[in-house]
C-alpha cells in the first residue's frame, strides 16, 4: 500500500490530528490505514480483525475508541444508524449511499444533481443543514442472484 493516492490520505491525516494535537501513535496509524484501505464502510469489528493481523496485540476497546476519535477529527465519518453496530467511511467527501436491507452492504455512489438538494424550508427554519445525503435502500446484486 504505497500508491500516491495513499501518501496523500496519510499526509492529510498527520495534519489532522496535528491540527487537534493528538499524538500520532502506531496504533492510530494502523487503524487509519485499515480504513482508508477499506470500500465497504466496515463496523468497529471489522476494522478491528483486520488491524489485529497487522497488530496482535491491540484491543477491540483501542480500535472502537480510534475510530470514533477519527470522526470527531474529521479523519472518517459515522454512516447513518439502523440499529446495527456503528459503520466507518473513511471517505469524507460529499457522495451517497445504497444500502442493501438484506446483507447490510452500504455502497457508495456520486449524484451531482442529488449534491444540491435544496433542503425543504420547515428543516432550515429550525436546524442547521451541515451535509446532505441521499440514501437509497434495496436489494444488491449479490442478495438478488
Ligand atoms: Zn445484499
Ligand atoms: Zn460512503
Amino acid at each position: 500500500m504505497t500508491s500516491d493516492k495513499d501518501t496523500m490520505q496519510t499526509e492529510l491525516f498527520r495534519k489532522r490530528c496535528r491540527e487537534h494535537h493528538l499524538k500520532m501513535t502506531p496504533q492510530r496509524l494502523a487503524v487509519f490505514r485499515q480504513l482508508a484501505g477499506s470500500r465497504d464502510h466496515p463496523s468497529a469489528d471489522a476494522v478491528y480483525r483486520k488491524v489485529r493481523k497487522v497488530m496482535p496485540d491491540i484491543s477491540f476497546d483501542t480500535v472502537n475508541r480510534t475510530l470514533l476519535t477519527f470522526s470527531r477529527i474529521g479523519v472518517a465519518n459515522v454512516v447513518e444508524g439502523y440499529g446495527e453496530p456503528k459503520r466507518f467511511d473513511p471517505d469524507t467527501h460529499g457522495h451517497h449511499h445504497f444500502r442493501c436491507t438484506q446483507c447490510g452492504a452500504i455502497i457508495d455512489f456520486d449524484n451531482r444533481a442529488w449534491d444540491r438538494l435544496r433542503v425543504p424550508e420547515g428543516i432550515r427554519r429550525q436546524h442547521t443543514v451541515m451535509n446532505t445525503r441521499v440514501v437509497l435502500e434495496g436489494v444488491c446484486r449479490q442478495c438478488k442472484e
